[in-house]
Formats: structure tokens, C-alpha cells, sequence
């Protein structure tokens, strides 16, 4: 099958750059699962926070809200944000941690505030007042509709012709001087432009492609939700962070979200639950609350990948035309993923991130395979 861009990865990153390349050309979507959506992407917290972030994220993040809230056609009518304040809780051996995370909130001009011991119990009130000693809110959080999302991008990118080949895990990957060719069994896909979205799987897909990989990092983080007290309003507590970063948690629906904030190296693979990592949130969040946690519902872990600096990797590879990085998406891929793929589809298109994003401060170089090395930045070959 010929076509003019090939994606590597049916995750958030694949199939918003997907969307975006699609009113370039045609688009086919290689997934080696059965659903799109399957690893990391279904597996987050799905928040959006401008604060305690690079400045390239931050630019990113606020040009995605923009696009979020005045979504294209195919994203429906309903909303695929809404606002939700975030609470940092600062227990009394935390104090340094939280003048670093006021200083940094005052330099950068973020929209956070101070909050007493007092102020943090009366919107959290779970939270036993002995065990805080003050606290930053961010008014600006929103929570992200993650399914919205993905299906807004697969509804736009089928009606403009693009493909999403599920069961088709690039095998082989070769170029053959004008045209990426891949293998997925007895199956063969073409095209002059194959942008790597694998995720966890970056570096393998490079490997098999003849790219030099990035040594990015893929960090297990575990997940489990628990039933929220009896009588307690649908989502009327902030998001609620420790300080330190020792755990986190989210009420929705009736049901607490909660995280020992956990990054463990992992290689790529279906991550899966850590016993430890679970009890050691339960234990951390017991001791500041008066939360009790008699069972789980579910739960489970995602890979969170980094780059070397923990930056987004975004744009081609030095040296080999017409393949393209998507990787290093973190913490915060599902945050900036409209703006990520703008700009993707702006560095394939001209070799130029689009003029909004280029307003906002961002620049290719920072984005750039080549910073690992010291390449220029490498003009589009398409
Ligand atoms: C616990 C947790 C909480 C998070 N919270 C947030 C949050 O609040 N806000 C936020 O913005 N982000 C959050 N994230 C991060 C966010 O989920 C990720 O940054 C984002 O989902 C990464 O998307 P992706 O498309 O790069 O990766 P993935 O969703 O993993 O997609 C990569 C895809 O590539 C496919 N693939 C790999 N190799 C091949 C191959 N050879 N052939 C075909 N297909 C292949 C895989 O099957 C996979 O589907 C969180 C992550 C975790 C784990």
C-alpha cells in the first residue's frame, strides 16, 4: 500500500499528527495493537496544567488549549476540557520543596496562589489539618477527555482519506533512496515520509529503521482507583499533589485516582500494575488523610517516555530524509498533543513550525533530533 506519510504508533501522538498531516496527503496509521489508544495513552491522568513545566511545554500546552477549546467539526459538540484546580499540600517537613515551587511559580508568573493550612483543609477536606502546614492552588488545571480526543482525531482524519491499520506492527523498516518501505507480516506499506510515534518503542523503531536511537527512556508509573467516601460531592476536590511528589490523587465520579508519583525503568512492553508502588501511595496518602482504602477497583501502569533532557523530540532525523522524530512525550503528551502535531506537520510541510506556534516563542532547534548531537536543524525533505 502507497502512501504519502506513514505513522508509526496509534497513541495520541500518532493519530493527532495523523489528523494533521492528512490535509497534506494520504495518511496510513500502523498500530500493532488491536485498539488505538492501548499503552500509554489510555493509561493517564489526563490533566492539562501550564505550571511547573519547561517554557516549550508551556507555549505548547497553552496553544493546544486553544485548539481543545475551539475544536474542528469532527471533534462533536461536546466539550473536551474542563476546569479543575490543582492543589499542592505541603506537610510540615516539606517546607523547602514548596519555597522552590513559590519561587518558581513567582518568577515564571504562574497563576498559583499561597494557601494556609486552613484554606487547603476547607478544599480538600480529608486532609488532616496536622499533617499540613500550607499549600500552592492552581486556578488553571483542566481535566482532559482523553476518548474525545482520539476519536475527534480518527473521525477527521477517515474523512479525509487517512487509514488506521490496527494488528499491524511495523516488522521491518527499510529506505530504499526515495521511499520508506515497511513490512507488517505478509503486508507491505510505502511512503516517502515515516514519522516514528511509537512511544515506548521510539528507539526500536529507529533500530529497525537504520536510525541512530536517542536513548530515550521509558519510566513505569502505577495507577489505582479506589472508592471515594460515602456522601462525598462528584468531583469537588481539587486535584490534590504532595509536594515532595510522593503521591497524587483525583476524585471523579465517585471514585479516587491515586499514584505514588513513581518512575521506574522499564523496557517497552505492556506495563503492568507494581504491588509496592501501590502500597507505598496507600501508606503515603493514609498518613495525610483520613482517607480509607478497604479495596481497589482497578488498576494499572504506563510507560512515560523521555528523551535525554526530558524535552519532546519533534522533527527529522539528521541525515535520513524523510524520517521523522514523535517522541518523548512524558508527562505531558496528552496536554500538547494539538500543538505537537502542528508542528510536526509544519516541520514536514516547509521545514518551518506554523507562525502561531513560532509566536508563542517556540523554536524548531529546541524541538530537534539534533540537539542530542550538535546537527543543525535539518530542512524538511518534503
Ligand atoms: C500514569 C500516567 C499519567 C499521565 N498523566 C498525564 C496527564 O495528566 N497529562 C498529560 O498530558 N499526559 C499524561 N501522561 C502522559 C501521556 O499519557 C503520554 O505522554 C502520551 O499518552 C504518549 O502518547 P504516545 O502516542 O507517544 O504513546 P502511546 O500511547 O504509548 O502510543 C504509542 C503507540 O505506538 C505503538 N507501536 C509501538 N511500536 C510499534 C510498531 N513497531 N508498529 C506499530 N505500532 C507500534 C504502540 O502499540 C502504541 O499504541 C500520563 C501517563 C501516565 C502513564
Amino acid at each position: 500500500m502507497k502512501s504519502d506519510f506513514i505513522v508509526i504508533g496509534a497513541g495520541i501522538a500518532g493519530l493527532s499528527a495523523a489528523y494533521e498531516l492528512s490535509a497534506l496527503g494520504q495518511v496510513t496509521v500502523l498500530e500493532q495493537e488491536r485498539v488505538p489508544g492501548y499503552h500509554t495513552t489510555g493509561r493517564s491522568a489526563a490533566i492539562s496544567s501550564l505550571n511547573f513545566i519547561s517554557p516549550t511545554v508551556q507555549a505548547l500546552t497553552v496553544a493546544s488549549r486553544d485548539f481543545l477549546t475551539n475544536h474542528p467539526e469532527c471533534f462533536g459538540a461536546h466539550p473536551l476540557t474542563s476546569l479543575r484546580q490543582s492543589l499542592w499540600v505541603t506537610q510540615p517537613h516539606q517546607i523547602e520543596a514548596h519555597n522552590a515551587m513559590r519561587s518558581e511559580a513567582l518568577d515564571r508568573k504562574y497563576r498559583v496562589r499561597e494557601l494556609t493550612a486552613d484554606e487547603v483543609v476547607s478544599l480538600c477536606p480529608v486532609l488532616r489539618r496536622d499533617k499540613v502546614s500550607m499549600g500552592l492552588l492552581e486556578e488553571d488545571t483542566l481535566d482532559l477527555d482523553v476518548h474525545g480526543m482520539m476519536q475527534g482525531y480518527t473521525k477527521g482524519l477517515r474523512a479525509r482519506g487517512g487509514a488506521i491499520e490496527s494488528n499491524t506492527a511495523a516488522e521491518t523498516i527499510e529506505w530504499d533512496g526515495a521511499w520508506w518501505r515497511v513490512r507488517s507480516g505478509e503486508r507491505f506499506f510505502s511512503a516517502p515520509v515515516l514519522v516514528n510515534a511509537a512511544g515506548a518503542w521510539g528507539d526500536v523503531v529507529a533500530e529497525k529503521a537504520g536510525v541512530a536511537p536517542l536513548k530515550i527512556r521509558p519510566l513505569r508509573r502505577t495507577v489505582f482507583t479506589f472508592e471515594a467516601p460515602a456522601g462525598v460531592a462528584p468531583n469537588s476536590w481539587p486535584f490534590v499533589y504532595d509536594t515532595a511528589e510522593q503521591f497524587y490523587f483525583k476524585l471523579e465520579n465517585g471514585i479516587i485516582l491515586a499514584s505514588a508519583f513513581d518512575e521506574i525503568d522499564s523496557p517497552p512492553c505492556d506495563a503492568w500494575a507494581d504491588d509496592y508502588d501501590i502500597a507505598a501511595a496507600i501508606e503515603r496518602i493514609l498518613a495525610v488523610t483520613t482517607l480509607e482504602v478497604r479495596s481497589l477497583k482497578n488498576r494499572w501502569a504506563g510507560l512515560r517516555t523521555f528523551a535525554p533532557d526530558r524535552e519532546l523530540v519533534v522533527g527529522p532525523s539528521p541525515g535520513h530524509p524523510g524520517f521523522y522524530w514523535l517522541t518523548g512525550h512524558g508527562g505531558i503528551g496528552l496536554m500538547t498533543a494539538p500543538a505537537v502535531a502542528q508542528a510536526l506537520a509544519g516541520l514536514v510541510r516547509t521545514g518551518t513550525l506554523p507562525a502561531h506556534l513560532a509566536s508563542l516563542g517556540l523554536v524548531a532547534a529546541d524541538l530537534s533530533a539534533g540537539r542530542f548531537d550538535g546537527s543543525p536543524v535539518v530542512e524538511a525533505a518534503a
